[in-house]
């Protein structure tokens, strides 16, 4: 079976008191091995939620995803989790390393760490926070080799500088997806 990660009229709404929030707003998405993919969109357009979703660690209110051609809607949290530990790495700006590491040897522990299980899935939110121009284009370097590699990544970024590594640019608009 094909290795990817495809979501499918992907729904994700939010129920907060009396308010709903559509966060994922009918998303169609393909993910494959060998590409950089960015999400490009302004904070609270939903590009964490998608996230979430493409790496099981949240579920869709309505809408199929699929891991290398399994659909994952009925799995248990432990078939869930072993997929997550096998297939992805999950990257974000983790900020409970020692105060002593500077921002950019923290943020190269957690894309480390991210890797440690060899996944063909590498999942990453605002991986740059808010590191220096050198330190981001180091992760932007190390997030491209993997993918030159036969990795498939994802970014979701609102920095306009990972632009430049993409192989694919996507746009999300509150909780819409386009290219
Ligand atoms: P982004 O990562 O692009 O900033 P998010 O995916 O975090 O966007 O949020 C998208 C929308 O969903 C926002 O309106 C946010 O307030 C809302 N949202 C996110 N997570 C939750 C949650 N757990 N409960 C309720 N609303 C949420
Ligand atoms: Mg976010």
């Amino acid at each position: 079976m094909k290795k990817s990660i495809v979501l499918k009229n992907g729904i994700k709404e939010y129920n907060l008191k009396n308010e709903k929030i559509l966060a994922m707003n009918n998303i169609d998405l393909e993910i494959n091995l060998g590409k950089l993919y960015v999400i490009m969109g302004h904070s609270g357009s939903g590009k964490s939620t998608l996230i979430q979703i493409l790496g099981l660690l949240d579920t869709l209110t309505e809408g199929m995803l699929y891991i290398n051609g399994l659909e994952t809607s009925s799995l248990s949290e432990d078939e869930k989790a072993e997929i997550r530990m096998k297939n992805f790495g999950l990257e974000n700006r983790i900020n409970h390393y020692p105060k002593e590491l500077s921002g950019g040897e923290q943020q190269r522990i957690a894309i480390a760490r991210a890797l440690v299980n060899n996944p063909n899935f590498i999942l990453a939110d605002e991986p740059t926070g808010n590191l220096d121009v050198k330190n981001e284009e180091i992760v932007y370097n190390s997030l491209k080799s993997l993918a030159l590699n036969g990795k498939a990544v994802v970014v979701v970024s609102h920095n306009e500088n990972i632009k430049k590594y993409a192989d694919e640019i996507y746009y999300m608009e509150d909780g819409k997806l386009r290219k």
